[in-house]
């Protein structure tokens, strides 16, 4: 017998039985950017490996060692989007959607990093990804932790914590690296190889170190915070005064940091103590420098990124996603003419009660066996088609989650009659 095939490692099948948690994560995200204003838009999976060289940056983990990078068959290298914030900063561009103009954007889907596979964290994962792009903020960074705040409410999702830390603008950013590299280089002896490799190019990126042997020098490194700009501290404390004044609970963490250059000044981050070591579901900031990194005009840019995987298993946690939908009407055919005629009624019941739910048993079967297959389905009522009734112009209803007898019932009538049957018996659609 030849070898099942697997999927490939870090790549998972989402099954039925899990989607009811991705699929209300969907729909209440979905409401909710409509709520704030938020378009959709769709970009490619793939782009050029040079986006993501010039907008996340050469030293980064994502860009080092994480993409999945290949050369299509006219010679051009691609890569599997690892994020999708450049992907959108492209398509503004590319369209001409820019000019000034005020963009409140978001978009979803897989992306790719060839990391190492354990729980909460994938080769393919995905995102929901909400950007604002020129905006100069304060507000606008105030709405988006709104937005996701309300989120979290909305998902009864409880265990989840806001971390905020502003990273200055660029040349602040330089100071502060500048501080860094004497500290660490100091310090040389204590650090792990992937501490030594970043000091040579990205040195902040070692205050991302999940290593916690690492913890207590990292510790004791200069503080970017004592390094900022006037204005980063001023946008800072605005932002602070916003939250405040909307109630929304934050921590300041002067060590955040992002695993992506492009990000300037706000930086957030939604942690949970909930999903063992992979403790980051949402992870966001400004990125003002970003647009004009990738050749035009200097636009400022706020957003965040939300993982859906991380997240689902915090409602499935919760258990507030909800079961999936059984049909409402379960339809069973006795004999060949009835068999015959099934399929024209349940349509008919389609066009006559939309999105009920009507399941009509194919693959036919003995009466006994559909009625158990009906039972199965959750269906609140059986219909049920018979030669000898349908000779007589009528049908059967019989409902399901309860001792009850069975009715006759006119062809003609068969959806009003349905319709109030599940009214008394409290069947609800949703
Ligand atoms: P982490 O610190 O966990 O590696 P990150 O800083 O690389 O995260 P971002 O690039 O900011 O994460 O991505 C945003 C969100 O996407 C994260 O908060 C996390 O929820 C999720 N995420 C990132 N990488 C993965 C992955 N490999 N598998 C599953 N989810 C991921
Ligand atoms: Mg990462």
């Amino acid at each position: 017998m030849s070898k099942q095939l697997q999927a490939v490692r870090g790549m998972n099948d989402i099954l039925p039985a899990q989607i009811g948690a991705w699929q209300h994560l969907e729909q209440v995200l979905r409401g909710l950017l409509q709520d704030y204003g938020y378009e959709e838009l769709r970009v490619p999976v793939v782009e050029r490996t040079e986006l993501f060289r010039r907008s996340i940056g050469e030293f980064t983990d994502i860009v080092e060692k994480e993409m999945y990078t290949f050369e299509d068959a006219g010679g051009d290298s691609l890569t599997l989007r690892p994020e999708a914030t450049a992907g959108i900063a492209r398509a503004v561009i590319a369209n001409g959607l820019l000019r000034g103009a005020r963009l409140k954007l978001w978009t979803s889907g897989p992306m790719f990093r060839h990391e190492r596979p354990q729980q909460g964290r994938f080769r393919q994962f995905h995102q929901f990804s909400v950007e604002a792009i020129g905006f100069a903020g304060p507000d606008v960074d105030a709405e988006l932790i709104a937005l996701g705040t309300r989120l979290w409410a909305r998902l009864g999702i409880a265990r989840v914590r806001l971390l905020l830390n502003s990273l200055g603008t660029s040349a602040a950013r330089q100071r502060y690296r500048a501080a860094l590299l004497d500290y660490f280089r100091a310090h040389a002896g204590a650090l792990d190889a992937d501490s030594q490799r970043r000091l040579t190019g990205n040195p902040l990126r070692i205050l991302d170190s999940k290593n916690p042997g690492m913890r207590a020098l990292i510790d004791a490194a200069p503080l970017l915070t004592d390094h900022l700009d006037e204005e980063s501290r001023a946008h800072f404390a605005a932002l602070c005064a916003l939250l405040d004044g909307l109630g929304i609970a934050y921590t300041i963490n002067p060590r955040l940091v992002r695993g992506l250059d492009y990000y300037s000044r706000t930086v957030f981050e939604w942690v949970t103590d909930a999903l063992g070591a992979q403790d980051a579901v949402c992870s966001g900031g400004r990125y003002d420098g970003l647009v004009e990194q990738l050749g035009a005009e200097p636009t400022p840019g706020v957003g965040f990124a939300l993982g859906v995987e991380r997240v689902v298993e915090l409602i499935r946690q919760a258990g507030t996603a909800g079961e999936p939908r059984p049909p409402a009407v379960y339809v069973i055919a006795s004999g060949a003419r009835a068999a015959g005629q099934a399929l024209l009624v349940s349509e008919q019941l389609r066009s006559a009660l939309p999105g009920l739910g009507v399941q009509m048993n194919l693959g036919g079967g003995n009466f006994k066996a559909q009625f158990r297959r009906a039972d199965r389905s959750g269906a609140c009522l059986a219909l049920i088609l018979g030669d000898a009734e349908l000779e007589r112009g009528v049908a059967a209803v019989k409902p399901l989650r309860r001792e009850a007898g069975q009715s006759e019932c006119a062809l003609p009538e068969l959806a009003d009659r349905i319709r109030k049957m599940l009214e008394e018996e409290s069947w609800t659609s949703t």
